[in-house]
């Protein structure tokens, strides 16, 4: 954290420093008495979505509870701003309902029946079958499945001194689309808009309302908008980004490249586009050799190329297609060129999750930004990689030696992510088993498609024979688990976070703030269990204890990792794990601490935060240093700094620089990989045409495309079930359908529907609004919570009681029962809960369908609405499992698998999640 940094972020009020460890407030509900109480204030990062927001708990000295969460003005991403999921961690952490202890089954999978079990025990259940696993060399059959990961790299570093391929994530149901498209322009995954300076501003997403890093951004843009700075939603929806926003596009869904490429077909037109940065910074001799092979490398014949390319690309084109005014989007496109490399922009979700071909809204949108020069600029549009910060842990592990094609087959050798929303379906196929598998805040039988399937496959031991769910809260998932094992939430643990919220590098801690707060008063504790609520533990402990367990004389080559820096021997604290980190791994903690007269660790378990670096811009113009250049050959022709023969860097305005992490080092226009890999028609910025495509769909059979993708501010995926605040916001998640389409099937808001989509059906009620286009609905994905039984499966406060029925040879149907409704517990709020609703869950209806080059799951369902049936009922939900296996098989069948180039399961240059060794790459070797 600078210095200046408590100068620049002020709050309104907060208390001083020095009285953090006495911070004296009346006790609100004691007025008009005035009734002192007394806190700790000690911080910690929020768990409930991706920002990784600061917070800063007040634990009342007296109780030791916690009273209120509040946000941290020390958090360089935040700046003391939360949403209201920050605060209703409180009522995550004082839910009634939520799981104290480790619990384990105690009737058939999916019974309902637990009893209370100890640490010990399942530490050693599950540290005797991986050990088993280790030694047998059955080192794909352990798998770890996070959700929300909360943490960078810890579990990578776990996974690989176990010497296993088992890391597998929820990224492909969520942004590995957007990830391909513009890792294929620069090798970083993410883009990282410098919103707060920037001009003008694009987003084809909600980020001012729901969307990626929401409090961070949202803050950021407004403040932009406020210095008169203009923005343009391109959202389906009237969101409430779109309604903030200078412009609002609602193009037909799935045609938002189309429109993205008239807009650089006016940029290049009009010349607005930066010849500087164009001839310095992209690979254009790649471009121009693969339009016109043989043709002489000049630059003047890449930009006569670059306008011959996009010259069908018109606005009037594009207006036919995209059904959006050929004027409006003219202006956008010279709003933009006129920001310049003040251009800000972002997808993530959205339309690049929503459509096949949606990979390539991320490389059309990056493509204006390339246009103008904005990549990496004050107000435009950094990489991800500038401006994230992951520090290395001490004693890291070699890269595991196999590769486990139940995360990585060879169908999808550039999928971004894992394939995990098809790990059912390859278990239904004998790909093979899982013999340890923990879930991690994962909820999939609820938030993935065919969720069915899900639920099918977890109760079979045959196919997991073993299955923890580590969450600390009850889910649809947690229900069918041999193992229920309770863990933290944002007060209940440490992690460490960063993430590319605008242009600076930062860390987060997340600590257990009840732990901190009595170990301050000198009480001391060997586990975090031992100070939080019951027996919820936090994972980092939990890894580390079982770990040990796995190898306790250290013989398998496991237990070396586990052991203290500072007590050579020993088994590493949680406090030791992270000490060291802060003390060897953060540039300018140990200083910034030693002027507050703290060590490392105690700054952080102060302040929560720490700034590492600012103003991250051009970080690809870094100019090679004298030893990097040692040994270095120039390429006079091209440019190109060669050591060894390997590609290390590029001149660039003048000078020997480090360039992008591509092939050629430069801003990948023509992607020589996608043509390596065996899609050459998509090696340039393009438009795909989606499964819902407007003119594929037929309205006299009543079909429509359906848009579940956007989120509702206030609730998170799984864990907002526990939030009494939340709910009494948000409980119902109607059908969105425009009066011109309700009207003609002559149904009004609130009036029951029934749609269909190819593997069965929901019933929901009718929203008719102006907010979305005619032809299109569109329903929030965030609602419909069920439990099959009383006090287990889902918390009370969102989820209706439902039963499932069989209704023929592999279709069920679940059926509400109960509405939400008011229950006894120690909390006298859960007596006062009015609403009932609590949405429907339209995810169970939703057949995979896996985007054949990125492996995303294209969300956007092509669907037929109508009126409910006479023997419908709201809420009610069927699905064919027959059908799932048929539609799985025919996105399957679109792939183009390994082997690449030299026997490759996937680009050596492309990133992977808990990357393996290189033979691991090879099909002959892994
Ligand atoms: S945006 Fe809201 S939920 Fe997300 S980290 Fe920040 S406060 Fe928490």
């Amino acid at each position: 954290m600078s210095d200046d940094f408590f100068t620049t972020t002020p709050l309104e009020s907060f208390p001083p420093v020095d009285q953090w460890d006495d911070w004296m407030e009346y006790d609100a509900a004691s007025w008009p008495r005035k009734v002192e109480r007394r806190f700790q204030l000690v911080p910690t990062t929020c768990f409930n979505c991706e920002s990784g927001c600061g917070l800063f708990a007040y634990v009342d000295k007296d109780s030791g509870e916690i009273r209120k969460l509040e946000g941290n003005p020390h958090h360089p991403g935040s700046r003391g701003k939360n949403c209201a999921k920050g605060p209703a961690t409180l009522n995550q952490v004082n839910d009634p309902g939520r799981i104290l202890y480790p619990l384990k089954r105690v009737g058939p999978r999916g019974s309902g029946k637990f009893e209370r079990t100890t640490w010990d025990e399942v530490l050693d259940t599950f540290a005797g079958r991986i050990r088993a696993a280790i030694q047998e060399k059955r080192l794909t059959e352990v798998m770890y499945h996070v959700g929300r990961p909360g943490q960078d790299g810890y579990m990578d570093r776990v996974l690989q001194s176990w010497g296993v391929d088992g890391h597998n994530s929820h990224t492909n149901v969520c942004s590995a689309a957007a990830r391909l498209g513009y890792a294929l322009w620069s090798g970083a995954d993410r883009p990282s808009p410098d919103h707060e300076k920037a001009k003008f501003m694009l987003l084809l997403s909600s980020h001012l309302e729901t969307g990626h890093y929401f409090v961070p951004h949202a803050q950021r843009i407004m403040n932009a908008k406020m210095a008169g700075a203009k923005l343009c939603a391109v959202d389906i929806r009237l969101s409430n980004t779109a309604s903030m926003a200078d412009y609002w596009l609602a193009p037909h869904p799935g045609t938002e490249s189309t429109l993205l490429l008239a807009m650089a077909h006016v940029l290049v037109r009009e010349k607005m586009h930066d010849t500087a940065f164009l001839r310095e910074w992209t690979d254009w001799r790649g471009f121009l050799e693969a339009r016109q092979p043989g043709a002489a490398p000049e630059f003047s014949a890449f930009l006569d190329e670059l306008q011959a390319w996009l010259a069908h690309a018109t606005p009037e084109a594009a207006e036919s297609e995209c059904g959006v005014s050929a004027a409006i989007i003219e202006t956008v496109a010279r709003e933009i060129g006129a920001a310049g490399s003040a251009f800000a922009t972002h997808v993530w979700r959205n339309a690049a999750a929503g459509n096949l071909g949606g990979w390539q809204v991320a490389r059309c949108l990056e493509l204006l930004v390339v246009l103008v020069g904005a990549v990496g600029t004050p107000g435009g549009t950094n990489l991800n990689t500038q401006d994230k910060f992951v520090p290395p842990p001490f004693l890291k592990p070699e890269p595991q030696k196999v590769w486990n094609e139940l995360l990585y087959p060879r169908e999808y050798p550039l999928a971004h992510h894992e394939m995990s929303f098809l790990l059912p379906h390859f278990l239904e196929d004998g790909r093979g088993v899982v013999d340890v598998y923990f879930t991690r805040v994962y909820n999939p039988v609820w938030t993935n498609p065919d969720g069915m399937l899900w639920e099918k496959v977890l109760q079979d031991e045959s196919k997991i024979r073993l299955h923890a769910a580590l969450t600390p809260v009850w889910s649809e998932t947690a229900q069918y688990a041999d193992y229920v094992l309770p863990m933290g939430l944002a007060t209940e643990r440490h992690d460490l976070m960063s993430y590319e919220t605008h242009a600076a590098q930062w860390i987060s801690f997340r600590q257990p703030v009840q732990r901190v707060a009595r170990e301050r008063m000198g009480e001391t504790f060997e586990w975090t269990y031992e100070a939080n609520p019951g027996e919820v533990w936090e994972e980092d402990e939990f890894w580390i204890a079982l770990s040990w367990r796995i190898d306790p004389d250290g013989s398998l080559g496991v237990r070396k990792y586990y052991e203290s820096p500072y007590r050579p021997g020993e088994r590493i604290t949680v406090e030791e794990y992270y000490r060291w980190t802060f003390e060897n791994s953060i540039p300018g903690l140990p200083e910034a601490a030693q002027k507050q007269g703290l060590t490392p660790l105690e700054y952080m378990r102060k302040f929560g935060a720490f700034e590492v670096k600012k103003d991250t811009y051009r970080g690809h113009a870094r100019e090679l240093s004298p030893e990097e250049m040692a040994g270095a050959e120039v390429e006079e022709a091209t440019g190109d700094v060669r050591k060894g023969g390997k590609l290390v860097g590029i001149i660039a305005e003048g000078k020997a620089r480090t360039g992008f992490n591509t092939p050629s080092r430069r801003l990948e226009i023509h992607s020589q990989t996608m043509v390596d890999w065996n899609w050459p028609e998509h090696a340039l910025p393009a438009s795909i045409e989606t499964h819902i495509h407007h003119r594929s769909m037929d309205p006299a059979r009543g079909e429509f495309a359906l848009i579940p993708t956007f989120r509702l501010p206030t609730l998170i995926h799984t864990r907002s079930a526990n939030a009494k605040w939340l709910y009494e916001i948000s409980n119902t998640n109607p059908v969105w359908i425009h009066p011109d389409d309700a009207g003609r099937m002559g149904v009004a808001t609130s009036d029951l529907l029934r749609v269909t989509t190819r593997i069965g059906y929901f019933v929901n009620r009718a929203w008719v609004t102006e907010g979305v286009r005619p032809g299109v609905v569109a329903c929030s994905h965030h609602l419909g919570r069920w439990r099959l039984f009383d006090n287990t499966g889902t918390d009370r406060w969102a989820s209706a009681k439902v039963c499932k029925e069989e209704v023929a040879p592999g279709r069920f149907r679940f059926r509400r029962v109960e509405d939400i409704r008011p229950f006894e517990s120690k909390d006298p709020d859960s007596q006062r809960i009015w609403w009932t609703d609590g949405g429907v869950h339209m995810n169970f209806t939703f057949p995979v369908q896996p985007d054949p080059v990125s492996g995303m799951h294209c969300w956007h369902q092509r669907v037929t609405v109508e009126p409910a049936h006479p023997d419908d009922r709201y809420a009610d939900v069927e699905v064919d499992t027959g059908e799932s296996m048929k539609v799985y098989r025919e996105w399957m069948a679109q792939t183009r698998p390994a082997p690449g180039p030299g026997g490759l399961r996937r680009p050596e240059w492309f990133t992977r999640a808990v990357r393996p060794a290189p033979e691991a790459y090879r099909i002959d070797g892994g």
